[in-house]
């Protein structure tokens, strides 16, 4: 009897320890997803920013949004602006409609030794209804945190999350800690 009871608390203990162990995991986990940026190995060099010059070809009226979202995040990457000269600018920003893909935004980066050379935003046209403001306003704005060298992410709860209707869903328009965290860690 003695030693069944014995057993008894030695497999209650081994319970408490597991839960105790699976919170320890849970709050690791917790920490970890307060830092889920993920970075890209490419940089503007220091004379590119400060301000970063972008020009537009055709756009969504919400990027000038987006763009004043990530102006006013408070990164280091300084101000994000639009220049009348493309001469003078390193991304650009321009509309394209296609039917054949699944993407309503991307970034192409073009970098050489690590180092970016020039940025292409593109906005497919295509998705424009289905998005609606919001979802215009959220693409130009993770798009624009791929030119800032951030990846895309699994986490919901930042920009970089690659579902943009579920960001809408979650009220992520523009960066959220995540994705300055990110942007400042790289510059
Ligand atoms: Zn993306």
């Amino acid at each position: 009897m003695r030693r069944f009871s014995q057993r008894y608390t030695s497999t209650i203990n081994k319970k408490a320890l597991s839960l105790l162990l699976l919170g320890t995991i849970a709050c690791f986990v917790a920490v970890v997803n307060v830092n889920a940026y993920d970075l890209t190995p490419s940089r503007w060099s220091s004379n590119k920013l400060n301000p970063l010059y972008y020009y537009v070809n055709s756009q969504w009226s919400e990027f000038a949004t987006a763009r004043n979202d990530w102006n006013n995040a408070g990164t280091h990457i300084g101000s994000f602006y639009s220049i009348a000269n493309p001469e003078y600018a390193w991304v650009s920003v321009t509309k394209v409609t296609d039917s054949g893909v699944t993407w309503p935004g991307r970034c192409l980066v073009m970098a050489t030794g690590g180092w970016i050379d020039a940025v292409d935003i593109e906005l497919n046209d295509y998705y424009s209804s289905t998005l609606g403001t919001d979802g215009r306003r959220t693409v130009c704005a993770h798009e624009i945190g791929h030119c800032f060298s951030l990846k895309d992410e699994n986490d919901l709860w930042c920009l970089m999350h690659q579902g943009a209707l579920d960001r809408v869903a979650h009220g992520i328009l523009g960066p959220q800690d995540d994705d300055i965290s990110g942007v400042n860690a790289a510059y």
